[in-house]
């Protein structure tokens, strides 16, 4: 090993910048969080190939004066707190002073600025001591060009520009929504991308929420507000029916600053659970005020994490929150009505408690034309004993096939069918699920997706990027089995479907799709994804939970079972089905035999 030394302070600040500056995304946050941290009330934005070129942020904020220019680029300088008191309540977005020292030290920056009061701009370059004098209105604009040129090992890390780009959208999105007073205008490449005007009420608010999450989500959402012991939450809920198949639209903000928290989202997933079908994620964008104090921002670098001080509390309160405000509109039958309850001046909805059992616990398959011909058979098998138990159905060959027959279905989600062994159960919606994974997957690799247009085409509304992304993949969606157009900038319409899930809902699976398209980025890995959007189309293709089948299709899904690969797990790896064998049953029963 050679001696020890200091490291420069170049090489230290490039090693920080390991921790803050991934991609060009991540540059964009930083200096965006600097500007609204100098009260600014209009950023003008400027993007070139995807950030990797360039990224400049102007702002009309208050200004670095002169002589305190170079000390913005120096690690560890900060204006925004002066001590651990304040470091304990900070209320600026930035606080550890290195975002820019960092960024200077991997690209070629320069920083322009004239305070509110100063009648001249001055302006500083990367490695320059001394500002120049250079025109500029009050305000700030820092540039970031050639991001990672000195750390190649870095740069290849960059993906294309396309990619880059979705990612600096996400980061204006994000910003975009914990600051509705705010002015942003988007170019890339020198064209406009997008401009977000400063919402002041509950309309423009309700428009800003539509242009960046979709007019589907708006409609789909309810509002909600709620306050207790000094935590305040206020936000927009997306409907258990507009739920998704990726967490993509989970937008969380702590007292104005983007987070991601598994506590938070763990609490809010908890309050949908009686809602949502398991694999689906729900869409809200959620703002918690809390008192600076109360909680920790400092827990990492990207200051993307908090800690809650009273996190016990916090998830409390927030799933209750979340409870209350979709508990109205839960699907009926599922749910008995919440039950109201004071609580520190909270109006709660406790969970209710689950649906109570029939009597025998076995509701039986098929209400209506069949339902008297299954009851008997279910009673019958019932009355059986397991050692005169009655012959079984047989097939042609005389055989008993390995799952069995189906005897009834248990609360609609599981068959219950009878093979020489004992008592099958079957998780009939995974089972199903899996079934048309598998057709689907050779379908696809035989280019033989068998489409069928739908008798009234549906038309979906979406966000502009999910129609950019339809457009984008025109063709892969065709080889799905898909024919969805653009009709808008933000509405699509579905005309064909997978003939295999001609009885699916088309407006969820095109949603699920495009997210699932948006979240993998570049076409090149799309392919490599083709697998994931496969089985996100066989979900909504399977049967649900609760759909009452006949006896025969129950069979026929058994049949269909035992012919397809892999059909001993769902495409989630959870099992589809197991066997409750007679000794089993026996030793239920404590009966020798
Ligand atoms: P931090 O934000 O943690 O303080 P940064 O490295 O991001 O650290 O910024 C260093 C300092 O530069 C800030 O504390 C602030 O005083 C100044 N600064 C950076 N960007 C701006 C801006 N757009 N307007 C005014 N001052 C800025
Ligand atoms: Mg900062």
């Amino acid at each position: 090993m050679s001696a020890i030394r200091v490291l420069s302070s170049a090489l230290a600040n490039q090693i920080a910048a390991g921790e803050v500056v991934e991609r060009p995304a991540s540059v964009l946050k930083e200096l965006l969080e600097n500007s609204l941290d100098a009260g600014a009330h209009k950023l003008e934005i400027d993007l070139d190939q995807g950030g990797v070129k360039r990224i400049q942020v102007r702002d009309d904020g208050c200004g670095v004066p002169r002589e305190e220019l170079a000390l913005a680029l120096a690690r560890h300088a900060t204006s925004k707190i002066a001590s651990l008191e304040d470091l304990e309540q900070v209320a600026t977005l930035g606080f550890r002073g290195e975002a820019l020292a960092s960024i200077a030290s991997v690209s070629r920056l320069q920083i322009t600025s004239r305070e509110t009061t100063g009648d001249s701009g001055w302006c500083l370059q990367g490695e320059a001591v001394e500002p120049r004098p250079a025109p500029h209105p009050p305000g700030t604009t820092i540039s970031v060009e050639d991001l990672f040129y000195n750390t190649p090992a870095r740069r290849k890390f960059l993906r294309t520009e396309r990619t880059e780009l979705g990612h600096l959208e996400e980061v204006v999105r994000r910003l975009a929504l914990s600051r509705f007073d705010v002015d942003i205008q988007v170019r890339h490449n020198g064209k406009p991308l997008s401009s977000l005007r400063p919402a002041s009420d509950d309309g423009s608010r309700g428009n800003r929420i539509a242009a960046i999450c979709g007019s589907g989500f708006l409609d789909q959402s309810v509002r909600l507000e709620c306050e207790r012991a000094g935590v305040m939450a206020w936000g927009w809920i997306g409907l258990p029916t507009y739920s998704r198949g990726q967490p993509d639209q989970q937008y969380l903000y702590v007292n104005g600053r983007m987070v991601r928290d598994r506590m938070v989202s763990h609490a809010v997933r908890n309050a949908y659970r009686d809602v949502l079908y398991h694999g689906r994620h729900p869409a809200y964008v959620l703002y918690l005020e809390v008192d600076p104090a109360q909680v920790d921002v400092n827990v990492h670098p990207s200051k993307q994490e908090v800690r809650f001080r009273e996190s016990r509390q916090v998830y409390d309160f927030l799933r209750h929150a979340v409870e209350q405000a979709i508990a109205g509109v839960r699907p009926a039958g599922t749910m008995a009505a919440p039950v109201s309850m004071e609580q520190g001046g909270l109006q709660v909805a406790e969970p209710a408690p689950a649906p109570r059992q029939q009597p025998m616990g076995f509701p039986i398959a098929g209400a209506g034309a069949g339902y008297g011909l299954q009851q008997r058979a279910f009673y019958d098998t019932l009355q059986r004993t397991p050692m005169d138990a009655a012959p079984l159905p047989e097939d042609t060959t005389g055989e008993t096939p390995p799952l069995g027959f189906a005897l009834a279905q248990l609360q609609g989600i599981y068959i219950l069918a009878e093979n020489a062994n004992g008592l099958v159960l079957v998780d009939m919606h995974a089972a199903h699920e899996r079934i048309t994974y598998e057709r689907m997957k050779k379908d696809y690799a035989d280019a033989c997706v068998v489409r069928q247009p739908l008798l009234v085409p549906t038309h979906v509304a979406v966000s502009e990027r999910e129609v950019q992304a339809a457009e984008r993949h025109q063709e892969l969606l065709g080889q799905l089995g898909l024919s969805v157009e653009p009709l808008g900038p933000q509405l699509l319409v579905v005309r064909e479907v997978p003939a295999l899930l001609r009885h699916a809902d088309a407006e969820q699976l095109v949603r699920d799709v495009l997210a699932d398209l948006l979240e993998h980025g570049d076409s090149e890995r799309i392919e490599a994804q083709v697998e994931d959007l496969l089985r996100e189309i066989a979900c909504h293709g399977s049967v649900r939970a609760n759909r009452q089948l006949t006896i025969a299709e129950m069979n026929a899904l058994l049949r269909d079972m035992e012919q397809t690969e892999r059909s001993g797990q769902c495409n989630h790896g959870r099992p589809t089905w197991t066997v409750l064998g007679l000794q089993e049953l026996d030793a239920l029963f404590l009966r020798g035999r």
